[in-house]
C-alpha cells in the first residue's frame, strides 16, 4: 500500500464496527504511545497515523467520505498501467518518489474533499462508483422427451441478483452496514420469462440468452442467461440414429377394423393409418418424420400396442360378451 490506509493503521478490516474500532485504537495507542514505544521520529509519525486513523473512521460522516475517496483512489491506481520499467536504472530513488507522489495525489484529493465536504454536487462526482459486469446465470429446464422431439415453448422461473437498492451494491449507508441487504450488498429477484425450445434437442443443450444474466452495474453490461436443456426419461420415446422410435396406443376395435389415427409431428400432426387386423407390436413407418442430422432426414416408427380403455361402459362390456359368445377362431390352437 502506497499510501496511508487508516483501515491498515488500525489493523481493522472495512467490515469493522464501531467497537471495533475502538477496541483496535485502544490497543494501538497504548502500545505505540510515546511514552511507551519510544520518541523516534517513526513511532511519533506512526502514532500520530493512528490518532488520525480513529478520528476518521469513528466518525460515520467523516468515515463514509473516507470509504468513498478510498474506494476511488484505488480504482485510479489499479487502473493506471505500471510504469516500472521507466524507473530501472535507479530503482530505489524512483520508487520512493512514486511513493511521495501517490500519497500526495492521495491527501491532495481528501483535503480538497475535506474543504468541499458541504458541496453535495462536487460530492456526487466524486462518488459516482465504476461500472461493473454482471455475472452469468446457469438455470436448468426440465423438458419431456416428446417436448425434445417436438420443441416447446416453457415459462421459466430465474433468480437474479441485483444490487441492493438502499446502498446502491456498497454494502454500508454513511458508515453503518446496510440494514436492508445486511451487508450483502445484493437483493434477490425472481425473474419470470417465456423460451422457445427448438425440436430435437438433447439432453444436456444449452439456450443462451443474451443479457438475462445478473444485470451490470453503474452502466456495466449484464451477464448471459444459459438454460440447461435435461430431458425427463421416458420410455415411450428413443432415439435410433435420425430415427425416433415411438410405441402408440390402439384400442382392440381399431386394432380389428383398422383406422385413422393421429400421431403428433415437429410440425404438428399427421394421420396414420392402421390396416385392419394389426397385432400389437406391429411397426408403421412415418417417412421423413425423424430428426434431420448432417441433410440426412431419419423417420418415426410407431409401435402399436392394444390397450383396453380404463373405463369401459356396460354397453361395450354387453358387446364383449357377445363378442365372446359367438367368437369362432381359436388362437390358442397351438398352444
Ligand atoms: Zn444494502
Amino acid at each position: 500500500m502506497q499510501t496511508k490506509d487508516y483501515y491498515k493503521i488500525l489493523e481493522i478490516d472495512e467490515m469493522a464496527t464501531d467497537s471495533d474500532i475502538k477496541s483496535a485504537y485502544r490497543k494501538l495507542a497504548r502500545k505505540f504511545h510515546p511514552d511507551i514505544a519510544g520518541s523516534s521520529p517513526d513511532v511519533v509519525e506512526h502514532f500520530k497515523d493512528i490518532n488520525e486513523a480513529y478520528s476518521t473512521l469513528i466518525d460515520r460522516r467523516k468515515r463514509y467520505d473516507y470509504d468513498a475517496l478510498r474506494r476511488l483512489y484505488s480504482y485510479t491506481k489499479n487502473s493506471e498501467p505500471e510504469t516500472q520499467s521507466t524507473y530501472t536504472s535507479t530503482p530505489n530513488a524512483d520508487s520512493d518518489k512514486t511513493k511521495y507522489q501517490s500519497k500526495n495525489y492521495f491527501y491532495g484529493m481528501w483535503e480538497e474533499f475535506i474543504n468541499a465536504q458541504y458541496q453535495q454536487k462536487e460530492y456526487k462526482k466524486q462518488q459516482t462508483p465504476q461500472p461493473e459486469n454482471g455475472s452469468d446465470i446457469t438455470s436448468e429446464v426440465s423438458i419431456t422427451m416428446e417436448e425434445a422431439i417436438y420443441g416447446t415453448s416453457k415459462k421459466i422461473n430465474v433468480l437474479h441478483t441485483k444490487p441492493c437498492p438502499k446502498c446502491q451494491g456498497r454494502k454500508f449507508v454513511n458508515g453503518a452496514v446496510c440494514t436492508h441487504c445486511n451487508g450483502t450488498g445484493t437483493e434477490a429477484e425472481h425473474k419470470k420469462f417465456t423460451v422457445k425450445i427448438p425440436a430435437n434437442v438433447k439432453n444436456g443443450y444449452k439456450i443462451r440468452i443474451a443479457n438475462e444474466g445478473n444485470p451490470g452495474i453503474n452502466g456495466g453490461k449484464n451477464g448471459n442467461l444459459y438454460l440447461l436443456i435435461k430431458i425427463e426419461n421416458n420410455f415411450d420415446f428413443k432415439y435410433d440414429g435420425c430415427n425416433i422410435l415411438r410405441t402408440v396406443p390402439i384400442t382392440p376395435y381399431e386394432a380389428v377394423l383398422g383406422a385413422d389415427i393421429e400421431i403428433p409431428v415437429a410440425d404438428g400432426k399427421v394421420t396414420m393409418k392402421i390396416l385392419p387386423n394389426t397385432n400389437s407390436g406391429q411397426k408403421f413407418r412415418l417417412q421423413g418424420q425423424g430428426i434431420t442430422k448432417n441433410g440426412i432426414k431419419g423417420d418415426l416408427i410407431v409401435t402399436v400396442e392394444i390397450k383396453i380403455p380404463d373405463n369401459l361402459t356396460k354397453e361395450e362390456i354387453d358387446l364383449y360378451r357377445r363378442l365372446a359368445k359367438i367368437g369362432s377362431d381359436n388362437i390358442r390352437k397351438g398352444v
